[in-house]
């Protein structure tokens, strides 16, 4: 397998020849080491990015569709062999991964179609006899940081828009799962452009900041946590950079006195365990009816404590370790914290005993949680659901509405009102009804508050790689009286 960085259609090794270890989070297994790429490697593949990007951009639309459509097929050809490193290096269930390389397919054939349908507009004239022509034109080399946690699929949220608006681009993966993106890479882009696509591994410290901080990179698309965020806006703010930030979330759950509670809990579970919480749109608090707390508490316990771990390999692991053992510890940091604060544990709160290695966790259900602690504010990105209890439909929105974030938000219930009421007034970029983390290729996704600036998926994600230029034409040829020498 592929262990190298990939610059101009060449696999080379870290300029200084440091590399970092990848883990295999189920075996605590070394499986390779990849590149810890500097300064240097990272001027490297943006020189190609923008070598390659006068040959891109110039491509017809139809010419870049086919080069992607191409790719899309041979990950979908290999995607058993792509999703066994997706859950090598990161854990999630071998099903799971799966659907990563399915997601990757589908973007590159949405956007690379979508860039040939929408090219610009025309607007009215402001005279006679000319034009005025609205055209999106590519920004150049965009530089392209991406988290663990869904190593495919948010690179194809990323690379699909940023090709087909035709941009090249520079990609950093995260230091816990490279190897996926090395991998496709190796699989798919053989046959795109030298310098197109290019894959820098390494740290964010070092890697990551110097791709934000090149000069010649005018376009960073980040997703991450909020401290990262904040960093890199304050790093592109001096070569004016655009940025988009794709960050953390604290995503609430209502509900309703009128919900069907088997529903409610069950949904509430798959929401907040799915991929042993390490989803940013988990559900990481639960606002629950005073009338029916008692009866949905036992129920979320019941489902939290079916909720099977295992080898991630395996069919019938609902979820895998979690992704390392620094995202381990801070699970068991953000439960002995909220322990500390006052919470009682109902289910869970500690490392699985089933399992001699890997960082198991444990599905974690709280109550007795007050608004101001840490597992109501801040985001744990764990297996962790911290259960309150309402007494209204406003107060509800009005504690969904306590945290910094506003990433996403889902509501149970019957009511249609009141689940309306609640979209208008909670400030989210995504809002579910009786459906948690749902997601459309064609709606946009991303944060409000701090959970972000920008969005994904959808057109709004191909506006964000492009910019707009206004051509005038006029066809009459004439001299204008309000040109100099002209007056009557
Ligand atoms: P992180 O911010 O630690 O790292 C994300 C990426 O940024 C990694 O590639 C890392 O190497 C790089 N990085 C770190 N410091 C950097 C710096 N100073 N300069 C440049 N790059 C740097 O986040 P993580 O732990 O990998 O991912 C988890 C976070 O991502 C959670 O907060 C989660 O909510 C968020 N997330 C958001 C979305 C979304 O779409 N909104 C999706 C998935 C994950």
């Amino acid at each position: 397998m592929k262990n190298q960085n990939y610059i101009n259609g060449q696999w080379v090794d870290a300029h200084s020849g440091k590399t970092l270890g990848v883990e295999n989070p189920y075996t605590e297994d070394i499986i390779t080491h990849v590149p810890a790429s500097g300064e240097t490697d990272v001027n490297h593949a943006v020189d190609a990015a923008k070598n390659a990007f006068e040959i891109w951009r110039k491509m017809v639309a139809a010419e870049r569709c086919e080069l992607m459509n191409d790719m899309a097929k041979k990950s979908r050809d290999n995607a058993e062999e792509l999703a066994k490193t997706v859950t090598a290096e990161m854990g999630k269930p071998f099903s799971e991964a799966m659907e990563e390389i399915e997601t990757v397919a589908d973007y590159l054939e949405y956007y690379s179609q979508l860039a040939r349908d929408h090219v610009g507009r025309i607007v009215a004239p402001v005279d006679s006899r000319s034009m005025s022509l609205v055209r999106y034109e590519p920004f150049g080399a965009v530089g392209c940081i991406i988290p663990w946690n869904y190593p495919l699929s948010l690179m194809g949220w990323k690379l699909a828009p940023v090709l087909a608006a035709g941009n090249t681009i520079v990609m950093k993966p995260s230091e816990i799962s490279s190897l996926s993106i090395l991998h496709w890479i190796d699989i798919a882009g053989g046959d795109m452009p030298d310098g197109v696509m290019n894959v820098i591994t390494g740290y964010g410290k070092e890697a990551g900041e110097a791709l934000v901080k090149h000069p010649d990179v005018p376009v960073i698309t980040f997703t991450g946590s909020v401290v990262t965020g904040k960093r890199i806006a304050r790093l592109a703010a001096d070569n004016l950079k655009k940025v988009s930030l794709e960050l953390g979330g604290k995503d609430p759950v209502i509900i309703c006195d009128d919900a069907d509670i088997d529903v409610a809990a069950k949904g509430t579970s798959w929401g907040g365990f799915l991929n042993a919480g390490q989803v940013c749109t988990s559900i990481e608090r639960v606002y629950v009816f005073d009338t029916i707390a008692d009866a949905f508490t036992e129920a979320l316990v019941a489902e939290a404590k079916k909720v099977r771990l295992g080898n991630p390999m395996d069919e019938a692991t609902d979820v895998g370790p979690m992704s390392s053992e620094m995202q381990f510890a801070k699970a068991q940091e953000k439960v002995d914290l909220a322990i500390k604060e006052g919470a009682r544990v109902l289910t869970g709160g500690q490392r699985s005993e089933k399992f001699d290695k890997g960082y198991f966790y444990e599905p974690t259900v709280f109550d007795q949680v007050t608004s101001e602690m840490d597992i109501v504010t801040e985001e744990a990105f764990s297996p962790v659901i911290p259960i309150q209890r309402v007494g209204s439909i406003e107060e509800a929105i009005q504690l969904s509405n306590s945290t910094r974030y506003g990433l996403g938000c889902t509501i149970f219930t019957r009511d249609i009102e009141k689940a309306l009421t609640a979209a208008d007034d909670i400030k989210s970029g995504t809002f579910c009804i009786n459906n948690p983390l749902m997601e459309n290729i064609a709606a946009p996704f991303g944060g409000m508050k701090q959970s972000g600036i920008g969005r994904e998926h959808g057109i709004e994600a191909l506006e964000e790689f492009r910019e707009a230029k206004h051509i005038f034409i006029d066809y009459d040829h004439s001299n204008k009286d309000w040109w100099y020498g002209n007056e009557e």
